[in-house]
């Protein structure tokens, strides 16, 4: 059970077994329950005749309360130590799954995101998990303890008067039987339920994120027509996943009643013929009064599980999605960064890079230079093992970075680009982040070669103050002497540089490139160039049209070359001839 719970649930091993002890313990507490309806058989069948004849009958009195009351006591015990073990086990598991799927996500490569929504994948984490804890703690236990129970009660049944045992059972496999095979017919209603639920949440963000546009481009009624119809279909897939589930377990638990009938039919014929006393007759039209109780428990947490194998199938997916692994123990003597014939696609048959060759050499800067979409930021993000490529090879310093872990990777690599991610922390902490033991004056020292210093003077509490979601209480420029200053910090060997200061105003881009003058020093620097003016300075430039490389060479003897795609991007940017 333990294993059969690990393969469909994808459960840790703990947690499964305590779900398995929960789901027995619950068993024990349906037969615990049954116990002193036995009892009652018991002590008319044996103290009351014995009463009539004026036998001494205390002693047996006591003994049939004690066991009645001792069977309360175990029922009672019994249900503490399922809720305990499930409810232990289920918050476990759940805690476990996330920090799973967390450890994941940092593992999988970038590809995997361009193919999702942010809000599909923070729906798994949250409200899917959150419905596999409500089958882990309700469903599961309840229908393998009813299960277990309805399956020895019935044997029971059956082996003190088989007659009526059948008269009692014969519905409950016909309702289970009706129950699984509805399971396609319910999963269907209740995965395009989920579905829509999903387009709902993402397009609900999407509305959010652009509000601004949507008013500016008075595009408000087209918006909230496309949005009321997806509420509407939300709500039509809803009802009928609901209806769909209902009419399964309302109407067998509602079938499960002519069991009651039967029992008494049966009972009334066989009492009649004198071939059943009124006692037995008796227990058994209680007994048919409880059984079904367990049965009906098995249906609806039947319909239950498949209401939660949408969520179970999208995190089992998250789950089992291929990860980028790699070597952790590499040994670099040097790090040019070298293309080897790559090419590149983000979506099947759509090449982005066709067979790119070059190196960037340690020590010098090598500037990527095109028209906008040719490939430069695809092939930085290549460098740092965001993706793979889909042909040849990307390498630093002679190793292949398929092979290495990319974590390992980015040990030796730092990162300008223009979309900085900050976090909603104090200044100090968000420059911190590019070295974790850096001590407070390597942070300061960073900061100040950066140009932070200026702006934060006058910041309210200088590098203690929050600066909001993702930097919002900062200037682009400010955002990017932040994350020059982190890189500065982390001080590595390898530096990938998204030129991006042509927003800027020229203050500002003059303190970004005095900060970048002290962080390029000696480094393998790739930079993505978007203006022309400042890579006069980069040692070698690698002209991209396309995904293709179309020139290599230094920028003096490029601008030589009047057919030179430098040479074209200056004339058509600088104005020189
Ligand atoms: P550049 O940096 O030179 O402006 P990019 O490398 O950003 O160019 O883009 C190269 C091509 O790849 C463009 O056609 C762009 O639309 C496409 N592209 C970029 N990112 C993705 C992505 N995540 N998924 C699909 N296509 C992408």
């Amino acid at each position: 059970m333990i294993r059969l719970l690990q393969k469909h649930l994808a459960m840790g091993q703990n947690s499964a077994r305590g779900l398995a002890k929960g789901s027995i313990y619950n068993a024990l507490y349906y037969l615990s329950l049954m116990l002193p309806m036995s009892m009652v058989y018991y002590f008319i069948e044996d103290v009351l005749p014995k009463i009539e004849t004026g036998q001494e009958v205390v002693f047996r009195y006591v003994a049939y309360a004690i066991v009645t009351v001792v069977s309360l006591i175990l029922s009672g015990f019994f249900y503490y130590k399922h809720y305990t073990a499930v409810f232990v086990s289920t918050y476990e598991e759940s805690e476990g799954r996330r920090i799973r799927l967390a450890e994941k996500l940092r593992r999988l490569p970038l590809s995997f995101f361009s193919n999702r929504d942010l809000s599909d994948i923070t729906n798994t984490m949250m409200e899917d998990i959150n419905t596999l804890e409500g089958l882990q703690s309700h469903a599961i236990p309840q229908l393998v303890g009813a299960a277990m129970s309805s399956v020895i009660i019935g044997i029971g049944i059956i082996i003190w008067d088989w007659r009526m045992g059948l008269a009692v059972c014969w519905i409950m496999p016909i309702v289970l039987v009706i129950t699984l095979l509805s399971s396609r017919f319910q999963k269907k209603h209740i995965r395009k339920h989920f579905e829509t639920k999903r387009r709902v949440s993402d397009q609900t963000q999407e509305n959010i994120e652009h509000m601004a546009d949507i008013h500016a481009n008075n595009q408000t009624e087209r918006y909230m027509k496309e949005y009321n119809a997806l509420l509407k279909e939300e709500e039509d897939t809803h009802k009928m996943s609901e209806i769909a589930m209902s009419v399964f377990v309302n109407g067998g638990q509602s079938l499960l009643k002519l069991g009651f009938a039967t029992t008494v039919i049966v009972g009334t014929m066989l009492f009649e013929q004198g071939s059943l006393s009124l006692l037995k007759y008796l227990i058994y039209l209680v007994v048919a009064a409880r059984v079904y109780d367990p049965v009906s428990a098995v249906v609806y947490n039947l319909s239950y599980i498949y209401y939660g194998s949408a969520p179970l199938e999208r995190t089992k997916e998250l789950e089992d999605s291929r990860e980028m692994t790699g070597r952790t123990d590499v040994k670099f003597d040097r790090f040019d960064i070298e293309f080897d014939h790559v090419s590149f696609e983000y979506i099947e048959d759509i090449p982005v890079l066709h067979d790119v060759s070059f190196t960037a050499k340690q020590g010098e800067i090598t500037a990527l230079i095109g028209p906008s979409g040719c490939g430069k930021s695809t092939a930085a993000k290549l460098a740092t093992r965001f993706y793979d490529p889909t042909e040849g090879s990307v390498k630093i310093g002679g190793h292949d970075l398929k092979e290495i872990d990319p974590e390992t990777i980015m040990t030796h690599l730092s990162m300008v680009f223009q979309d900085v991610i900050l976090f909603d922390n104090t200044v100090y902490e968000n420059i911190k982040l590019g070295r974790k033991n850096a001590t407070e004056e390597e942070v300061m020292e960073a900061a100040r070669l950066a140009h932070c210093d200026e702006f934060v003077r006058h910041l309210p509490d200088g590098y203690q103050t929050m600066i909001g979601e993702n930097g919002a209480r900062l200037s682009g420029g400010e955002r990017q002497r932040i994350s020059i200053a982190r890189a500065l910090l982390k001080n590595t060997p390898i530096l990938l540089l998204d030129e991006a200061t042509a927003s800027l105003d020229v203050e500002n881009e003059s303190k970004i490139q005095a900060g970048l003058s002290e962080l390029i020093r000696g480094k393998t620097v790739l930079m993505i160039a978007h203006r022309m003016r400042t890579i006069e300075e980069a040692d070698h430039l690698v002209g991209l049209t396309d995904g293709r490389v179309v020139e290599s060479g230094s920028p003096k003897d490029l601008i030589k070359d009047p057919k030179s795609l430098y040479r074209r991007l200056r004339t058509l940017q600088l104005g020189e001839q």
